[in-house]
């Protein structure tokens, strides 16, 4: 994973600006076969002396640390639902249809 980052004082707070980038590597939610995909995601946090939890990060001894904001943009960026390809089938498509084939199979209308 790679972060870069700019951080402007603001007031008596830092803004950290930036963009984190890497892989990602998760399941298919339907075969379970491992699947990839590329991670990008804008960051724009803020630190602060007296953090608020759960908005802004802390300032530690005069320090920042990214990784933990990083990581969490990160997470937040990564698919909830991954799939190895719109058409995966799963495991056992005669039993577990998937996909747009089921969803097209409705009654034909008489006029
Ligand atoms: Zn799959």
């Amino acid at each position: 994973m790679a972060l870069e980052a700019t951080v402007q004082r603001s007031g008596g707070a830092y803004l950290a600006v930036g963009r984190v980038q890497g892989t990602w590597t998760a399941e298919c939610r339907r075969c379970l076969e491992e699947v990839q995909g590329p991670l990008e995601a804008s960051m724009r946090e803020v630190f602060e002396w007296e953090p608020t939890d759960g908005e802004t990060w802390p300032i530690n001894d005069q320090r920042i640390d990214l990784a933990p904001a990083a990581r969490e943009v990160a997470m937040l960026a990564l698919p909830l639902a991954p799939l190895c390809s719109e058409e995966c089938a799963g495991p056992i498509p005669e039993r577990f249809p998937t996909g747009p084939a089921a969803a097209t199979q409705g009654r034909s209308i008489d006029r």
